[in-house]
């Protein structure tokens, strides 16, 4: 192994791995998962790498020495920051290696903006070990292929590195990938269309030891829990396709394999998934759910008209009354949903806005979120608009929209593609006053009677204002004034928020009797960071 002799001393490279962010809020909602699984996928003789999420604190360069592997992922939302730290490492004589779904779609930017020695495309589960060997041993090559690995390759995450109290829901991923081919959306073209589901074997253990820590809140970190629809398995039949069917048919087995395993832990446990809206027709897969105390699924419903679903593809989601009857079906079945929907397609008119709203609140959903239409890349959407606007495409600074992610936070504009009948300041006014619509004081306190106690309701009152001000008032806002004001009340928030999520630990919680553990590329999944 390569050592680095200064001042006399001699030392080991360490791995640093940093979760870029524009804003800190001191305290996080979901834990960042990768961060921890390439933590586990380093190799045991580098030590523990030191892991740095920027949604709590600014990372500290004062960590960092020459010869340090830096591990840096990055979306298309916080590529800018994270190119701004790469070039600051690499100052400082560290190797400098992106990861992530923006690096995988743009390896040659981080090199030529964000000062990379190498970029990793795809999964980093596996590679990333022969990275660090490599940038040890001073040849990192330009670009390395992950590919996509195998569920049976996925690592469990290193929880025992995650800093106590910062987060109020870990995550943990069950599967991978997503049968869907909606518009707006990268990841059944990153991740793939083929459902790569996880074992319970390796599920439950992590999740066992996220109990013994003291997080009874988990998210699953899925790409779409609901993978097998009835609808695709109907088809397998009438088609006559019995492997086709029997491959389906496996694939739900599983899942109901691991909510009955989930249904076995501690009752205080709490998860939350992401799924499509068809899962509302399988009442035997949503009662499951339940038992599994899975108490809140994301459920994308987008648009709610016929002609929006079908601006995004997604016309396998119901609209108008229907809509409304579906969403209900979840939270009737026990399962509360955060409905996510987008503003800005081409067929939204004026009205869309307050039918949007009023739709969100006749179906209950006990969440929301109100997105406005950005086209990311991997996306058709971005595809269609870059071959569309070819070279006339507006400039800011003369950066080009089609790579908007490169404008400067406070000169960035909020919509990149002309509506055909609102002006983008339109859009993003009447976005905002459907997220205060939403979550103004009396309409929190209408949907706050889903839980019983009173201190349970302040508790989804103080959750429902960090919400609008994490996701709505820092990212929709245009002056940055507006942005700081919102990340300091965040900040406020948050603290409070986090320890009403935080449970006791038990350190001497045991696996149920069905779950029979197994080791994942060597790395024992029943560790206990206690012991
Ligand atoms: S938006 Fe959801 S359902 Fe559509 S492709 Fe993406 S993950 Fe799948």
């Amino acid at each position: 192994m390569k050592t680095l002799l200064w001042k006399e001393e001699v030392r080991t490279l360490l791995v640093h791995l940093i979760n870029p962010n524009e804003f800190s809020f001191g305290v996080g909602v979901i834990t960042p998962r990768w961060l921890y699984v390439l933590a586990a996928a380093t190799p045991a003789k580098y030590g523990d790498p030191i892991v740095a999420d920027e949604t709590l604190e600014p990372f500290d360069p004062a960590r960092l020495n020459p010869g340090d592997v830096v591990g840096i992922g990055i979306h298309t939302g916080n590529a800018w920051r994270g190119y701004e730290i790469g070039r600051l490492c690499r100052n400082r004589g560290a190797w400098v290696v992106y990861g992530g779904i923006h690096a995988t779609l743009y390896p040659d930017e981080a090199h030529e903006l964000g000062a990379a020695h190498a970029v990793v495309k795809g999964d980093g589960d596996i590679i990333w070990s022969s990275v660090i060997e490599d940038c040890d041993r001073g040849i990192p090559q330009r670009i390395y292929d992950g590919g996509k690995i195998p569920a049976s390759g996925f690592l469990p995450a290193r929880w025992d590195l995650m800093p106590p109290k910062s987060y109020m829901w870990a995550s943990v991923q069950t599967v991978r990938g997503c049968p869907k081919h909606c518009s707006f959306c990268s990841v059944w073209r990153t991740d793939g269309q083929e459902p790569r589901q996880r074992s319970a074997d390796t599920v439950i253990p992590e999740i066992i030891q996220l109990r013994r820590l003291g997080y009874r809140y988990i998210a699953l970190a899925d790409d779409n829990f609901y993978p097998v629809t009835l609808t695709d398995i109907a088809l397998a039949q009438r088609q006559k396709n019995h492997q086709r069917e029997a491959e389906l048919l496996a694939l739900r087995a599983d899942r109901f394999d691991l909510m009955d395993r989930l249904s076995q832990l501690p009752s205080d446990m709490v998860f939350f998934t992401q799924i499509t809206m068809e899962a509302a027709e399988d009442l035997e897969f949503l009662d499951a759910m339940r038992k599994a105390h899975i108490r809140g699924a994301l459920v994308g419903v987008e648009a709610v008209t016929p002609e929006g679903l079908k601006a995004v593809y997604k016309d396998f989601n119901l609209a108008g009354d229907e809509l409304a009857e579906r969403l209900q079906t979840f939270k009737r079945h026990g399962v509360h949903v955060l409905g996510s929907f987008i503003f800005g397609l081409p067929t939204d008119r004026a009205d869309t806005f307050a039918a949007t709203a009023a739709l969100a609140k006749k179906a209950e959903i006990t969440f929301a979120q109100f997105v406005m239409m950005t086209p990311f890349p991997g996306t058709l959407d971005f595809t269609r608009w870059e071959q569309e606007v070819g070279e006339s495409i507006d400039r800011v600074q003369g950066i080009p929209l089609t790579r908007y992610w490169l404008i400067p936070g406070d000169l960035r504009p909020k919509l990149f593609i002309p509506h055909p009948t609102m002006l983008p300041d339109e859009i993003r006014k009447r976005t905002q006053e459907v997220w205060n619509s939403f979550y103004s004081l009396s309409e929190i306190w209408k949907r706050a009677h889903c839980v019983k106690s009173f201190k349970s309701r302040l508790a989804f009152l103080g959750i429902s204002k960090l919400y609008q001000q994490m996701y709505a008032n820092t990212g929709i806002a245009t002056d940055s004034a507006r942005r700081k004001s919102a990340t300091r009340w965040a900040r406020w928030l948050a603290r409070p928020c986090q320890r009403l999520f935080q449970a006791k630990p038990m350190p001497g919680l045991t696996f149920p009797a069905s779950v029979q553990p197994v080791a994942v590329s060597g790395i024992p999944v029943n560790f206990d960071p206690a012991s």
